[in-house]
């Protein structure tokens, strides 16, 4: 603790109370956007496209890796706290794909009609063979915070979002693979859910009220 200035480790003296997030994805923006305004956080959240910091390169093999190096070079670009939010689809069936490569998983990054006809094809022949057995998968959200650029004490959250992966697209609201992540005991897809309702229960949802539990603010 002696060589570190104390304001690096609060996150209450930060420059104006600006944190950048390190998204530009426009749905997850949206679900952080509401989020951080519901807790009352005293901070103006400023997506990093809006100082035009371009993606980071996330060459990490986990979400948690991913969600570090993209807080981490949001940071150094823009000198203040950043927040980043790495997240994707896991099927255990798949070994755990499409995972940290969920917005890509059908080579086209955000093309989400594409992913979700690959999810949809590649679960195919399990599902010839497992009749009928709901396949099970999983919504992750792993948050990361660094207080500057080279914080040693990044502040980590995880949210995990049990489901079935449907044969076919349900409900039309969400984003990416909303429309084939169906809710047994909802008996809905998180496609019919409304922002509200996914807020409250969703992996983000809950990675967040994770992360504010742990901000002293
Ligand atoms: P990231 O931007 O690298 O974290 O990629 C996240 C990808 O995972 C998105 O592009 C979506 O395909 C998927 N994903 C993450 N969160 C959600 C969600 O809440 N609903 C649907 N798809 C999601």
């Amino acid at each position: 603790m002696s060589n570190t200035d104390a304001s690096q480790l609060s996150t209450q003296s930060t420059a104006d109370n600006q944190w950048v997030l390190a998204s530009n994805n426009k749905g997850k923006l949206a679900e952080f956007k509401k989020l951080f305004r519901d807790a009352n956080l005293n901070v103006t959240i400023i997506p990093q496209g809006q100082l035009d910091i371009e993606d980071a390169v996330e060459d990490g093999l986990s979400f948690v890796e991913n969600a570090i190096i993209k807080a981490r070079h949001a940071s150094r670009l823009s000198g203040l706290p950043a927040i980043a939010d790495d997240s994707g689809l896991c099927v255990p069936v798949l070994g755990n794909a499409p995972g940290i490569y969920s917005a890509r998983y059908a080579g086209e990054h955000g093309n989400d009609g594409k992913n979700n006809a690959k999810l949809i094809a590649d679960l195919q022949p399990i599902r010839d063979q497992q009749t009928k057995t709901p396949i099970a998968g999983m919504f992750v959200c792993v948050l990361a915070m660094v207080r500057h650029a080279d914080d040693p004490l990044p502040i980590i959250a995880q949210g995990l979002w049990q489901g079935e992966i449907l044969e076919a697209l349900h409900g039309d609201g969400g984003f990416g693979y909303d429309p084939l992540f169906w809710l047994p005991e909802l008996q809905a897809s998180a496609a019919s859910l409304s922002a509200a309702d996914k807020n409250r229960i969703s992996h983000r949802g809950q990675a967040i009220q994770q992360l504010l539990a742990q901000l002293s603010l």
